[in-house]
């Protein structure tokens, strides 16, 4: 494959289903479809709330993709929550996608859709499924650990994560696209459980747990987490640290020192990488979800990270920011519509992949992002 061939390739990219239609493709919670995130999501794909339906999602999710200048988009799945004694549990889960959704989506537009799988790793049937999905075509694999209820210190996630390290065809490995760091997009059922993204857990954290009173988290136990991601990518494992770890909010130097920050974790594990620390072991930070106002500010430290571990995503629906614009006023906006005031929202007129794509071009000049899951053969573009 020559240079010329490596596509852009927007590897993180959401879907989603109410469940009216397809009951067994995917759903989402009364209260989820009540929240604040969700109403903010449908006004970025243009939706009026009561015209919401599966056939509708299904057709806006095509459009967007087909209309876009961005080569590939990795639609993802979400499974549901599995209980520890490794049970489905769809009513613990404000919202999960099947895997055999975004095979349709593939079907419909197989030049542009590539397949984001989501496996939990409590599931009994964790590896025969992992391995239909690999069949099926899957580039990656998605956990959302705080929503998904998926403890990063159980011992199952060090065995499924060493399962992936060689799942894929002539034993390559499937890489796991990991949230971490705070969530907001899609809820946990369980509150104590928003802690299992979290990679690092600091003093502060403490202190802001501690007044949690009946609220707390689970403390997450870090040792353990990055012993099974040690242990895993000295096996040839592939992990993509999504958002680079940012926070979401902070902007100002207060904001980083309050809000939770996995930025300098993900900066380990990639400088790690570039060492060649892990063998055949390779982390990744995707740059999904970080062309809004507050995060604009980190853009100088991503430049700084190893140009080649790094790939360009969207986190569609998330809000995404015409950053080049007046930013004050964006600003205060953004500020507005976080308080509710849903009639500040400014959607970019022009498709959101595309605006996302401009930005972070304009953000991250000549940066390999943009095709480096292609270059790296992760759209298995090479197996055919
Ligand atoms: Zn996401």
């Amino acid at each position: 494959m020559s240079a010329s061939d490596h596509k852009v390739v927007d590897m993180h990219f959401h879907v989603g289903l109410v469940g009216d239609r397809w009951k067994e493709l995917g759903g989402m919670s009364k209260e989820y479809r009540s929240d604040l995130t969700y109403k903010i999501f449908l006004m970025y794909v243009r939706l009026d709330d009561d015209k919401v339906c599966d056939a509708v999602l299904k057709q806006r999710t095509l459009e967007t993709i087909d209309s876009s200048v961005v080569d590939k988009v990795v639609c993802l799945a979400l499974d549901p929550v599995y209980r520890s004694d490794g049970t489905r549990d769809e009513g613990r889960s404000h919202m999960w996608v099947d895997n055999e959704y975004i095979i349709d989506l593939r079907k419909e537009l197989p030049e542009r859709v590539l397949f984001g799988a989501s496996v939990h790793p409590y599931d009994l049937k964790f590896e025969d499924r992992v391995k239909k999905c690999i069949d099926e075509g899957a580039v990656l694999l998605k956990w959302l650990p705080s929503a998904q209820q998926i403890n990063l210190a159980d011992s199952r996630v060090l065995k499924a994560l060493r399962f992936l390290a060689t799942a894929c065809p002539g034993d390559k490995p499937l890489p796991l696209l990991l949230h971490n760091g705070p969530e907001y997009a899609i809820p946990t059922t369980d509150h104590r459980t928003k802690s299992y993204d979290y990679l690092c857990w600091s003093s502060w954290d403490n202190i802001v747990n501690f007044f949690r009173f009946r609220k707390k988290w689970h403390k997450p136990e870090i040792k353990k987490i990055h012993r099974n991601f040690d242990l895993a990518l000295k096996e040839g494992a592939v992990i993509i640290f999504a958002h680079c770890g940012l926070p979401y909010f902070s902007s100002g130097v207060l904001g980083q020192v309050l809000e939770h920050s996995e930025l300098s974790v993900v900066k380990d594990y990639l400088t790690r990488t570039a060492r060649g620390d892990f063998g055949n072991g390779k982390c990744f930070a995707d740059t999904s979800a970080v062309a809004t106002p507050f995060r604009r500010s980190y853009f100088s430290k991503i430049n700084k990270f190893p140009k080649d571990l790094l790939l360009f995503g969207s986190d569609f629906p998330t809000p995404v920011f015409e950053l080049s614009a007046d930013s004050g006023e964006m600003f205060k906006d953004f500020k507005a519509i976080l308080k509710g005031k849903l009639y500040r929202i400014v959607v970019p007129q022009d498709n959101l992949l595309d605006v996302n794509l401009r930005e972070q071009r304009k953000a991250f000049p000549g940066a390999t992002m943009f095709t480096n899951f292609s270059r790296y053969g992760f759209d298995r573009s090479i197996d055919e």
